[in-house]
């Protein structure tokens, strides 16, 4: 006999803690039976449904972590026929799309999942996920323009939230900087219009981190999928 929650999780529905609350919220039969008792013991061959589909013939969500190079498409089709995220999961028999977007020329941590309530999730505002920028920017922000973007610049006709700025170095030959960002919205080239609302243009950009994943251990065009706890640790 094993726990119910523990039983869906096993399957690869989903994580034991989005088990439980599949529980607690009546979706679960056991035998035609809706259980909410979240202890509840079943044998093997107890029939256990989630919105009256069979365990076993549930669609297992899935998420991956992905390193997205330059030059490529945060969709799932491009009518120029450029290359896209999925392309890089076109193995995986689910249909996965990225959570949220990085531009083109954009490299960095993107999501990429079949889990639409996640994908929900970490998109709305409300939940104030944050995103962790690498800007090399042409000349070396001042106090001014950093204190600027951290108290909020105007995009897109909105001023922007709070956001943590910090050079991370700076090269005078050069006369570039590199720019770390932590911002938790998502409008359209947030940070390339944040950078050069203060008059730092963007020439490269990547993302680090997204809430408390990042890239460790993958190279450009290289992607893990999330654990459980992981997924959980986002919800
Ligand atoms: N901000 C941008 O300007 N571009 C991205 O790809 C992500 C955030």
């Amino acid at each position: 006999m094993q726990r119910l929650q523990k039983v869906i999780a096993n399957a690869g529905v989903t994580s034991r803690r989005k088990a439980e609350e599949m529980i607690s919220t009546g979706r679960v039969t056991v035998n035609g039976e809706i259980v909410r008792e979240l202890g509840t013991k079943v044998d093997g061959h107890a029939k256990i449904e989630v919105d009256g589909v069979p365990i076993d013939k549930q669609q297992k969500t899935m998420t991956f972590l992905f390193y997205k190079p330059r030059g490529v498409i945060s969709a799932v089709s491009d009518d120029k026929n450029r290359k896209v995220i999925t392309d890089y999961f076109a193995d995986q028999d689910a249909r996965l799309y990225p959570i949220g977007r990085l531009d083109y020329d954009t490299s960095g941590l993107i999501l990429v999942t079949n889990d639409g309530q996640l994908a929900n999730l970490m998109m709305h505002p409300k939940f104030k996920v944050d995103k962790t920028y690498m800007a090399k920017v042409e000349g070396i922000p001042t106090a001014t323009a950093l204190a600027k973007l951290r108290q909020g610049v105007s995009i897109h006709n909105r001023k922007t939230a709070e956001a943590k700025v910090w050079i991370e170095n700076k090269n005078q030959t050069k006369n570039t900087a590199l720019v770390g960002l932590t911002i938790h919205e998502g409008m359209n080239h947030q940070v390339k219009l944040m950078l050069r609302d203060v008059g730092f243009p963007v020439m490269k950009l990547k993302r680090e981190k997204v809430s408390f994943l990042d890239l460790t251990g993958l190279q450009p065009g290289e992607a893990r999928q999330l654990s459980h706890e992981e997924v959980d640790r986002l919800y």
